[in-house]
């Protein structure tokens, strides 16, 4: 099964992602995750793209469609993908769309974790992110719970950057409910629960 996860920054879709990764061994391609290891690694794509991501803004259409087809291309992404924090845009969407008869795939369900905006906000500014395992807590944990590793703040979860991330998510993204509603393949989850309820919600909803 390949899915589309939607929803505003924070409203839980790297955390819905990581359940069904685990239990299903689908692969997560998440370009925000893939965008921070090219700006760690400082690659010609991570030092471009670090101004925009540090501002809120969105890399560049052609930089991150270039990066999920490579992506896509891996054996990996065959037993069945879960992209996450794409498509982004309309464009971005229509790439996908045009892309998918080569790689011989085709999207199954574009699923929405759907919040309201003032909740995201507070999970945001909490949101805490382990350096070295990647799981997402709370600024709560004072180590990782699942590593013990150092917990530390997104740049892009501070304040002043999580309205412009919310103002992009609403303008340039939202659109993208329409377009999937049109092609019968949207799913809409309420995700101000607990994770496992709404994970709970999603495998139902996927038929998983
Ligand atoms: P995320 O981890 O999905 O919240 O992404 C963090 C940042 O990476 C975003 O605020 C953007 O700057 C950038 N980014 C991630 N995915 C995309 C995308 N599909 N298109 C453009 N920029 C992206």
């Amino acid at each position: 099964m390949n899915i589309v996860l939607l929803g505003a920054p924070g409203a839980g879709k790297g955390t819905q992602a990581q359940k069904l990764v685990e239990e299903f061994g689908f692969a997560h391609i998440s370009t925000g995750d893939l965008l921070r290891a090219a700006v760690k690694n400082a690659t010609p794509l991570g030092v471009e793209a670090k101004g925009y991501m540090d501002k809120g803004a969105l890399v560049p259409d052609e930089l991150v469609i270039g990066l999920v087809k490579e992506r896509l291309a891996e054996p990996d992404a065959k037993k069945g993908f879960i992209l996450d924090g794409f498509p982004r845009n309309l464009d971005q969407a229509r790439a996908l769309d045009a892309a998918l008869p080569e790689l011989g795939v085709k999207i199954d369900a574009a699923l929405l974790v759907d919040v309201e905006p003032e909740v995201i906000v507070n999970r945001l500014s909490n949101r805490r992110v382990c350096r070295n395992c990647g799981y997402t807590g709370t600024s709560a944990d004072a180590v990782c719970p699942r590593c013990g590793g150092e917990m530390y703040q997104r740049d892009d979860d501070k304040p002043e950057t999580i309205k412009n991330r919310l103002d992009v998510y609403a303008k340039a993204t939202e659109p993208l409910l329409g377009y999937y509603e049109d092609e019968g393949l949207l799913v809409k989850v309420d995700g101000d629960r607990d994770p496992d309820a709404v994970y709970a919600e999603v495998k139902e909803r996927l038929g998983l």
